[in-house]
């Protein structure tokens, strides 16, 4: 399919109202409802997602879209899901939602308890040999906003409803940062890792290892003053 095509067939959203409803996702939910079969943007939710009363611009609006789809059991698809979709584009077709979305397993309040004072009250995301260590209530210096440490099932593949709740080893301590982090680095459904968004989330040096190693990939160099230049190559026989 041509890329013309694509934009042909590419109806794009509206926010046809103003949204009152109390919560961010409710009102990121109703835009989706109004706007069946079109492509909402980045854009426009933050628009909705911004509190009609204070004006205040939420910084977690990914993370209620994300609820969206794992406990209200929405299907909105992405770029991810279909490749005529540019990043942060967004596609619900359909209203219904998966029977069993919500029914998350979480641990028990003395369970949890436990869990809480074994992490230091902190999250307990590693990366390399940092944890993140963020705590309640304070200010995530990336992501922005107030932390808020939720609990993680540690191998979501292997959740036993019965014991589970119980066990203090299948549960981690994480912000919400990381929460969403963690669903975005791993299809569960795929069980593929998404690149793409471990990058985006990774740090300015780990980027730029990356982006020389796609250099040397596809055959280019950088000059010094930061020009990218294709190497013209000899083949040798
Ligand atoms: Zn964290």
């Amino acid at each position: 399919m041509s890329k013309k095509d694509n934009d042909l067939k590419k109806i794009y959203g509206k926010i046809k109202k103003k949204y009152t409803q109390k919560s961010v996702k409710e009102r990121i939910e109703a835009l989706f409802l109004d706007n069946i079969g079109k492509v909402i943007t980045r854009e426009q939710i933050i628009e909705v997602a911004t509190d009609p009363k204070t004006k205040k611009q939420p910084e977690n609006w990914h993370q209620r879209l994300s609820e969206l789809r794992t406990d209200n059991g929405y299907t909105i698809l992405s770029w991810r899901n279909r490749g005529w979709l540019r990043v942060e584009e967004y596609l619900m077709l359909s209203s219904e939602k998966r029977p069993n979305a919500g029914k998350r397993v979480k641990p028990d309040k003395k369970t949890w308890e436990a869990v809480l004072q074994r992490a230091n009250h902190a999250c307990e995301w590693t990366e390399g040999n940092e944890i993140c260590g963020l705590k309640q209530g304070a200010v995530d210096p990336i992501g922005g906003g107030k932390v808020k440490l939720t609990p993680d099932h540690k191998n979501p593949h292997s959740i036993n409803p019965d014991t589970d709740t119980k066990d203090i080893n299948q549960w981690q301590v994480l912000c919400g940062r990381h929460q969403v982090m963690k669903k975005n680095y791993w299809d569960t459904n795929t069980g593929k890792m998404n690149v793409y968004a471990i990058i985006q989330s990774s740090t300015t040096t780990e980027k730029e290892i990356v982006f020389k190693f796609l250099l040397d990939y596809f055959g280019y160099v950088q000059d010094e003053q930061g020009n990218i230049h294709k190497i013209k190559r000899i083949n040798k026989k």
